[in-house]
């Protein structure tokens, strides 16, 4: 049996006061200092150039299933062949959905203008194709929208009780999936469906979520509140609207890489991991150049440490940006004996963000109520302790599934990482506290174009790579165990993020 002592012993490790404080027999803290000198951001930096130079020889992108993506994939191999690394590429088949043409939301009946294709509303992805004109029929809306989150909007089939076959089914964002949405509509013979912002204040603009594949069997889009509850007001009289999506699903096939160290105790491994692809639209340097450029130059550094206690596998995703396929694949084919070996996991997406601040994913469940396995917590502590040992402030950001530790926490790996923020809109406090512009997002290029080598902060990507070198030395070397309390792993509640996209 494990005693909590250990866990505290663990979590503090590293600070004086806390060192003092550890029994004898616990694990004497590892000294990361000339570990964190040895990576460096200018090293990280080079790596992002690399990333960028890739994008830019292959189309502006580096998403998986593209060109730029497998040229990414196999610089990462090479470099992490040379740093003497057993690396191995895992391919997998995924569903990829592609947009061959803007959408089309055009109200004919009253015949207004025409809604503008990403702005006022945008396809979700997995959406059907299909061109249809129907009249709107409301499916148990909330409006106005109560204080809290929490329409059932056509969460059940008795929603659709009164629902004629034919109609486009207009729905309010809530408490369940898209998904669940969208089948029970076309379960009850919609030939389209129309999902719209909840109203709460920061559920207002444009809603752009994932039905998850397969792919659904009627067009679906998503739009703001305001175009959701105008097209409401509408059809409360008579509303026709034309819905249209030119859009596909492609079998496709892409790559996870892979790469263990050659010694240390594989029944205490340590995963670090990163996502190697970006979105379609950019080069994605920082998400997620920076996370993977982090890792790969930690992982160059540590094998010049000759060999840990632990062995260490770095992992590069690919197909995050799809819905963390890569990293869920890598997780379901692993041998239980395989997973049981996994003592931690580290993930780190967007470590760059250029109006940054310091995010360590809620491990405990402290600040947003949902926590990791057991473990999370004291990963989670041993980054905010480190950023105090900094005198660098830090806050917690909520651990809801949004990237590829989701796969590992539902096995029950603990995990846990850090994130500078993507597109959430930075307040008057946090500018106080970490520097940067109020009012405007951590990354205000967030899977856009402008995702270049210029989108970055250099004093942000050197903290947070210096808490990344920090985290998995002391992992790499720790004889404590970092599962605490032997008990059953916290159950998650459904996320409402699969990779970077909205599911509910
Ligand atoms: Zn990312």
């Amino acid at each position: 049996m494990r005693k909590p002592t250990r866990l505290i012993a663990f979590g503090a490790a590293g600070t004086m006061a806390a060192a003092l404080a550890v029994p004898a027999l616990a694990d004497a803290p590892t000294d990361t200092t000339q570990f964190r000198d040895a990576v460096t951001v200018e090293g990280v930096r080079d790596h992002q150039a690399a990333l960028q130079a890739i994008a830019d020889a292959n189309g502006g992108t580096r998403a998986s299933s593209t060109p730029g993506y497998d040229a990414s994939v196999d610089y990462v191999t090479d470099t992490l062949i040379d740093a003497g690394y057993q690396v191995s590429q895992q391919e997998f088949d995924y569903e990829l959905f592609v947009v061959n043409a803007p959408s089309v939301l055009d109200p004919t009946s009253p015949d207004q203008a025409p809604y503008v294709d990403d702005e006022d509303f945008i396809v979700m992805e997995y959406s059907g194709e299909g061109d249809v004109t129907a009249a709107v029929q409301a499916v148990d809306l909330t409006l106005p929208p109560t204080a809290a989150p929490s329409s059932t909007s056509g969460c059940e089939a008795a929603d659709f009780a009164g629902f004629t076959a034919g109609n486009i089914a207009l729905m309010q964002r809530g408490t369940c999936t898209f998904r669940e949405k969208a089948d029970f509509a076309a379960a009850a013979g919609a030939v389209g469906a129309i999902i719209f912002n909840e109203g709460q204040e920061g559920r207002t603009d444009l809603l752009s979520g994932t039905l998850s594949p397969p792919q659904a069997g009627i067009p679906v889009v998503g739009t703001t509140f305001e175009v959701g509850n105008e097209i409401a007001g509408l059809a409360a009289s008579s509303l026709t609207v034309r819905l249209a999506t030119d859009v596909e699903v492609r079998p496709a096939t892409t790559t996870n890489v892979i790469a263990d160290s050659t010694s240390g105790r594989t029944d205490r491994t340590l995963v670090v991991g990163a996502h190697l692809d970006s979105v379609l639209e950019g080069p994605g340097i920082n998400d997620n150049g920076s996370g993977s450029a982090a890792i790969l130059e930690t992982a160059e550094e540590l094998a010049e440490l000759g060999g840990t206690r632990n062995a260490v596998r770095f992992t590069f995703w690919g197909a995050e940006e799809s819905g963390l396929i890569g990293s869920q694949h890598y997780v379901d084919q692993l041998a239980a004996r395989d997973l049981k070996n996994i003592r931690a996991y580290l993930n780190f997406d967007m470590v760059g963000s250029p109006n940054f601040v310091r995010f360590v994913y809620d491990g405990d469940g402290s600040a947003f109520g949902v926590s990791g396995p057991n473990g999370s917590g004291h990963i989670e502590q041993t980054f905010v302790d480190y950023f105090a040992s900094q005198e660098l402030a830090s806050e917690p950001t909520q651990f809801d599934g949004r990237s590829d530790y989701d796969a590992f926490i539902n096995a029950g790996v603990p995990a846990g990482g850090l994130f500078t923020g993507a597109e959430g809109v930075k307040t008057a406090e946090q500018a106080a506290t970490y520097g940067g512009t109020a009012g405007l997002a951590y990354d205000p290029c967030y899977h856009q174009a402008c995702d270049t080598f210029a989108n970055n902060s250099d004093t942000g990507l050197d903290q947070m790579t210096d808490a990344i070198a920090h985290t998995t030395l002391l992992f790499a070397q720790t004889k404590s165990a970092i599962n605490g309390t032997g008990e059953a792993t916290t159950k998650l509640g459904e996320a409402s993020f699969r990779g970077h996209v909205a599911v509910k």
